[in-house]
């Protein structure tokens, strides 16, 4: 699936990278069939939904939500690979459009001062050219809300979790992540963590203990999709 992905965008590079069609007049970066398709959560009108659950008595959130529900092999699958793998990054902004289009709908970013991207090691920004959380935070945010990449800064990396018992895997994690250049931007403030995925919730915990303890007011979580349904 991903090598074809890769294939087809080399040699085609005007198709859409959720379903591999081409792209005809008047469609943007993602064809018309894929968007009416993406799955939506409408976790942003449930206050206790899945992704909010999963984070119960392990940080205090103001509250947290997920867009679209992540599948194997899904055009949603597209969408994200050609964002982290083939160099996408406008598609970052795109999807975050996506995103507060879909937010706004119950007012959900009404009360959030400022956007914070959950950060890439330096290193493997260097080599992605950007950092996916960030495209996508950008685009959530538009012309509405700042954002600030460099509030948390991820100080190594989280590599080979799956060999770690669960303690180890917690203490990694919460060593992983410490405050940025620019943190006191979040000091008092309603911050919005943002992430492309969230599974376990580990990163996304370890940001969040960071931010509260530098002084946000609140933090709550939004990602493009969540791989739990
Ligand atoms: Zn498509």
């Amino acid at each position: 699936m991903a090598v074809l992905h890769d294939l087809i965008h080399l040699f085609y590079p005007e198709s859409c990278p959720g379903c591999t069609n081409s792209l005809v007049d008047g469609e943007q970066r993602i064809c018309l069939d894929c968007l009416s398709r993406l799955p939506k959560t409408g976790y942003a009108s449930i206050h206790d939904n899945k992704v909010a659950r999963l984070f119960w008595g392990r940080v205090d959130l103001a509250k947290a939500t997920a867009v679209y529900f992540f599948e194997k092999d899904s055009r949603l699958q597209g969408l994200i690979h050609a964002l982290k793998y083939m160099g996408q990054g406008k598609l970052g902004l795109y999807l975050g459009r996506l995103m507060a289009q879909e937010l706004d709908r119950s007012h959900w970013l009404d009360d959030i001062d400022i956007l914070v991207p959950v950060p890439l090691h330096s290193k493997k920004k260097r080599h992605r050219g950007f950092n996916q959380a960030e495209m996508i935070a950008r685009g959530i945010a538009g012309f509405k809300l700042p954002w600030e990449e460099r509030a948390l800064k991820r100080i190594r990396h989280s590599s080979s979790q799956t060999k770690k018992s669960r303690i180890q895997r917690w203490d990694n994690m919460n060593s992983i992540m410490a405050p940025g250049k620019s943190v006191k931007q979040i000091v008092g403030r309603h911050v919005l963590l943002v992430d492309d995925i969230v599974t376990t919730g580990a990163t996304l915990e370890a940001c969040a203990h960071v931010l509260l303890e530098q002084g946000a007011a609140k933090v709550s979580i939004c990602t493009l999709a969540c791989t739990f349904t």
